[in-house]
């Protein structure tokens, strides 16, 4: 079992949806958590848990990447938008860094996300 965490910008939210349903049966025996309104999509659309943090642009991310420091993640799903910038870029900045800290797995895109989920080193 893995503590996996879930963000999604407002236009990858759809994918973020698509990739989790598809994904369900892979995802249902980790512990799943996520930025607010990411969470409470997947959470709705595959009847699975998902603890949510704040909305990213609320202090989401920061929660997440505080998270990270406590040894609390041990993967993150982070499908960000390259074609908008953010109001909360340097918290995603910041929390990108933070991943790399501490040697996160980290996917920022659906076929990484793909990869990642199906890896035989999420069940060790
Ligand atoms: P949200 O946050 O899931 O609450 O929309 C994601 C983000 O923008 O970082």
């Amino acid at each position: 079992m893995k503590r996996i965490a879930l963000i999604a910008h407002d236009h990858k939210k759809a994918e973020m949806v698509a990739w989790a349903i598809e994904n369900r049966a892979a995802l249902a025996p980790h512990e799943l958590s996520g930025t607010g309104t990411t969470a409470k999509l997947v959470a709705k659309e595959t009847g699975l848990k998902v603890y949510p943090y704040l909305s990213g642009p609320l202090g989401g991310d920061q929660q997440i990447g505080a998270a990270i420091a406590e040894g609390k993640i041990d993967v993150v799903i982070f499908f960000w938008d390259p074609l908008e910038s953010q109001p909360h870029d340097p918290d995603v900045k910041a929390l990108l860094r933070i991943a790399a800290v501490y040697d996160i797995p980290i996917a920022t895109t659906r076929t990484g996300a793909e990869w990642l989920i199906h890896s035989p080193f999420l069940n060790e």
